[in-house]
Order: structure tokens, then sequence, then C-alpha cells
């Protein structure tokens, strides 16, 4: 199991007008609102790799960031802040994607949200196949195969198709992170949405009222995991989010 998230805490330091938080190469990354600047090159060593730069999004997926407003991302699989401990393959880079329809509906749960001075923090959307596989190939590795037979893991996901994400709330004002009593992808039981009480559950069943209200399906099982509801013809696909 890995340790208990630590981007929770790296985000209540988040500046209220930074968009984008996450690790890259270990290193905390925080961009402001306004254009994006590709990372300045910080040495000439050619055994160091440059960060990662994202790839363009293929035919049947879009750019999250380009679709829903205010949103934060906080990639866990494009970190070792995950339960596997590394980055996921083809998450070489911080980046959302997802189908058209599911983004749209995610741009209106954001909209609804930010009247109440709310914002989306996206842990994970599309998710290349490699990654599955490589999530797979972990629970055989660690003896943990029963993550699977309980759902935590799944071996063909919406997250392939684009029509799945994984989400949690912020302040928008500060960017403080809403505690929804567990942290994203934690295999407790405490994950189960109704499983915990008090402000934490209101939170939980805000979210999910909004994202059902939007066209999402919950996962009683993991608060954060929503499916675009609606039956969509959408390939598997395996295109990595970093340019390689
Ligand atoms: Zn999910």
């Amino acid at each position: 199991m890995r340790p208990a998230l630590a981007l929770g805490a790296l985000l209540g330091c988040a500046a209220p007008d930074a968009d984008v938080v996450g690790t890259d190469a270990g290193t905390t990354v925080r961009r402001e609102l306004g254009p994006v600047e590709p990372p300045a090159p910080t040495h000439r060593d050619p055994a160091i790799a440059p960060p990662a730069s994202v790839n363009v999004p293929p035919p049947g997926l879009v750019d999250v960031r380009a679709f829903v407003p205010h949103v934060r991302l906080a990639i866990g699989y494009a970190t070792a802040d995950n339960f596997t401990g590394a980055v996921l393959p083809g998450y070489g880079a911080t980046a959302a994607w997802l189908h058209p329809a599911a983004a749209d509906g995610l741009a209106a749960v954001a909209r609804e949200l930010a009247d109440d001075g709310l914002g989306l923090l996206v842990y994970d959307a599309y998710r290349p196949k490699r990654a599955t596989a490589a999530m797979l190939a972990w629970t055989r590795a660690t003896g943990r195969e029963d993550l699977v037979r309980d759902g935590f893991i799944a071996s063909r996901s919406q997250h392939n198709r684009g029509l799945a994400v994984d989400v949690g709330l912020v302040e928008l004002a500060t960017g403080r992170t809403i505690d929804m009593g567990g942290a994203w992808d934690s295999f407790t039981p405490q994950s189960a949405t109704f499983a915990v009480d008090g402000e934490p559950r209101a939170h939980r069943v805000r979210l999910r009222e909004t994202m059902v209200r939007h066209g999402f399906r919950p996962h009683d099982g993991e608060w954060w995991h929503f499916a675009w509801a609606t039956t969509v013809d959408a390939p598997v696909l395996d295109v990595p989010y970093a340019r390689e």
C-alpha cells in the first residue's frame, strides 16, 4: 500500500490563481493562469532527460483544460505518488484528455460548482491502455490480485476510452483541496462514497449529485470515479500523454 497521498497537503499551499498543480520529475509544477510557456532548459547534460512535453490529443479525445473552466490537475499516475510507486507507462506528462461528450458534461459540472466557489480537481481522465496493463502486472507481481477482484483496479476501464474521470473538489478562492474523507485511489473501505460521515460525506454527496445531474454515472465503491452514463462508440486507445 502506498502512503497517504501527499498531494492534498501540496495543493493546500497552492496559489489561488494556479491552474495546474502536479509533479514533474520530482519537482512541483505550478503554472499561473495565462499562456503556458514551454519549460526553459535548466541544464545541458544529455544524460538527464529534459521534461517531456505534452502530446496532442488524438482524434476522439480533447484536452480537459481547454473545455472545463477553473479545472486543476493532480494527475497521480504522472508522478510516483500512486499505488504502484512509479510513473505509469503512457503518463510521461501532466495532462488530462476526455471524449468530447464527457468533457462537455464535466464543463457543465464545473460551471455549476463555480457558482458556489468550488472547482474540480482531476486526478485521472483518459488512461492509455499500456497504463492499465502496467497496473495489472503490478497486481500480479505484488500478489494483490484481490484489488482487481474487489473492483479497485479494472482490467478493462472506461478510462481507456476517455469516458471516465476521477475528480475531487477545490475551493476556487484559495486553491485549498476540499476534505473528501480519504485520498484518491486509496484501496480502503473509506473510499466507498457513503462510508464516511459529517462534512466529508456532504462533500462527496455534493460532487456525486452534480456529476449525476450532468450525465455521469457514479461508482459508489470509489467516491472519485465517474463514468459517462450514455453509451458512446469510443475505441480503447493507447496514445501516451507525453510526446515520445
Ligand atoms: Zn477512475
